[in-house]
């Protein structure tokens, strides 16, 4: 199950999608996506991660033949008094201690019971979410998966745990992998189809993982200036000596966050720079003093291959989620086959 939610993680929902033909379906978290990939042909299984919020959008879902997360009372009772012909493929969410979507241990027996008997519902199979996978030394995972485990040995039907990290755990099968349970098991991996680490302190390399995105802007001027002279809004950089600085066609209109400092590296024809002043809506500036090959029409790499975006990320003290995530609809995305 390929997470392409968020426009494919800020990639390009309807394109990835076409990409990731091994997936054996994709998921999204709005009813718009799901329509936008049905027009585009898409025939595949659409698992509407937060499930629907009004008969309306029920009848939506029914019309773009989606599968349904189904995690609270409301949800249930939605399925109940639907009336339409079509029979919805239901994940049961369990809240196995994230406790931010899903039934509780009480209460998920009954809800489960209540959906298999509906004529609305073709089939009930049960997920769960980590909350903290990422990182190996929280003691949480294992406590999920216990919980999970236990609820695999009364229930023999698909059952859906991993995320990303808990696929590249290697200290225990987070992913329910192991032994029979194997052919029930879907996995969920987003971050990593898309070549990133989803652990903080482990770089894509050592997973074998490769970016698939390169986030590219060119130089639009080139500025020389002198030793106490400011750079951009607020003039927060101050040059130390004489500097040239490149002005970039992209900014936080483009998904590139103003919060980045002064220091934050920028590729510059593939060598590296730094980012020098205040990130303005449509540009930003770069210190390329030591790069005098550098001129108007220099491609700069914001993040991508050679200059890692959970780098970049950590530098406006966020995750590479965010920074792919946020790149705006006005950038122009051009897919390229490695
Ligand atoms: C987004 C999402 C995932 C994927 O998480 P990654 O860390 O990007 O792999 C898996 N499951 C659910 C329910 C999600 O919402």
């Amino acid at each position: 199950m390929a997470m392409v939610k968020a426009n494919a993680y800020g990639h390009g929902l309807v394109d990835v999608a076409r990409y990731l033909e091994a997936a054996d379906s994709l998921a999204v978290a709005r009813l718009s996506e799901a329509a936008a990939l049905r027009s585009a042909g898409e025939s595949r299984p659409l698992v509407l991660l937060e499930g629907v919020f009004t008969g309306a959008d029920l009848a939506a879902a029914a019309e773009l033949k989606c599968e349904l997360v189904v995690h609270n009372p409301m949800q249930v009772s939605l399925l109940s008094d639907y009336a339409g012909q079509y029979r919805f493929a239901v994940w049961l969410k369990i809240d196995s201690g994230m406790h931010r979507l899903g039934f509780s241990s009480d209460t998920w027996a009954d809800h489960y019971q209540r959906l298999a008997d509906l004529a609305s519902v073709r089939d009930v199979r049960l997920m769960t979410h980590y909350a903290s996978a990422d990182d190996p030394a929280d003691a949480q995972s294992t406590q999920q998966l216990q919980f999970m485990q236990q609820l695999m040995s009364t229930f023999d039907g698909p059952i859906s745990l991993a995320n990303s990290p808990a696929l590249f755990r290697d200290d225990q099968d987070l992913c329910g992998l192991a032994g029979r349970d194997a052919h029930r098991v879907w996995l969920r991996p987003g971050i990593a189809l898309y070549g990133l680490s989803p652990f903080e302190s482990v770089d894509a390399d050592a997973l074998d993982l490769k970016p698939v995105m390169n986030f590219d802007a060119r130089l639009i001027s080139v500025q020389s200036i002198r030793p106490g002279d400011k750079v951009g809004y607020g003039g927060r950089f101050v040059a130390a000596r004489d500097t040239c600085i490149g002005v970039v066609a992209a900014g936080y209109g483009d998904g590139y966050p103003r919060a980045m400092p002064d220091g934050t590296p920028v590729l510059v024809d593939g060598q590296r720079a730094s980012i020098a002043g205040r990130v303005s809506m449509d540009m930003l500036t770069v210190d390329i003093t030591d790069l005098p090959s550098a001129r108007v029409g220099s491609e700069v790499r914001l993040w991508g291959a050679g200059l890692p975006a959970e780098l970049i990320a950590a530098f406006a003290d966020t995750i590479s989620y965010e920074l792919v995530t946020r790149v705006a609809a006005r950038v122009r995305r051009q897919f390229v086959t490695a």
